[in-house]
């Protein structure tokens, strides 16, 4: 999934079910959407691509805040936490999003397997001609090996299912919103 998907969908997510975080600590933290990422670096799409690094990441995360940026304020125990959870599940919401092909292995270095969801909405069509109204859809769960991950190195800026998802989300965050305010 591209960079800036990463970013707007978990963002538009936290702003409409928690609007009551701090908004430097909700923006601040942003970055750990796009974060996993950077294990190109290593040319390993694995190393941060999995639950343990989740969970040892938001541990950091916390520890930073408790002895360093909120040391000695008592009062923060509130925002050490909140820190704590938003990390969680920023970097939870990069490997969902990357959940298409290839697949995301969550469970590396225990298992090298890619958990792979494929989703695919198609239109039967009769003469070539599609009609619209036979929508069907085909879901396909599958493993891949790891290889296929590390292999992959186009990084698309944005692409069509994004933007669709981007949409939806959209559309879905702005009737919470208006459903709310009657
Ligand atoms: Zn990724």
């Amino acid at each position: 999934m591209e960079p800036l998907i990463h970013l707007i969908i978990p963002l538009l997510i936290v702003a409409a079910f928690k609007p009551q975080l701090d908004k430097r600590l909700v923006l601040g933290l942003a970055v750990l959407t796009i974060l996993p990422d950077f294990d190109f670096i290593v040319g390993h799409r694995s190393l941060f691509h999995n639950l343990f690094f989740v969970l040892l990441f938001s541990w950091v995360v916390y520890l930073i805040f408790k002895f360093i940026i909120n040391k000695g304020r008592s009062k923060r125990v509130l925002e050490n936490k909140n820190a704590f959870y938003l990390s969680i599940f920023y970097l939870f919401s990069h490997l969902l999003l990357d959940i298409g092909n290839p697949g995301v292995p969550f469970f590396y270095p225990l298992s090298n397997k890619l958990f792979t969801l494929n989703f695919l909405l198609l239109t039967s069509s009769a003469n070539g001609i599609s009609n619209g109204i036979g929508l069907m859809t085909k879901t396909s769960f599958t493993l891949n090996p790891l290889i296929q991950g590390t292999a992959m190195m186009d990084a698309p800026v944005i692409t069509t299912f994004g933007l669709l998802l981007f949409v939806i989300v959209a559309i879905l965050l702005l009737i919470k919103l208006i459903v709310k305010k009657k």
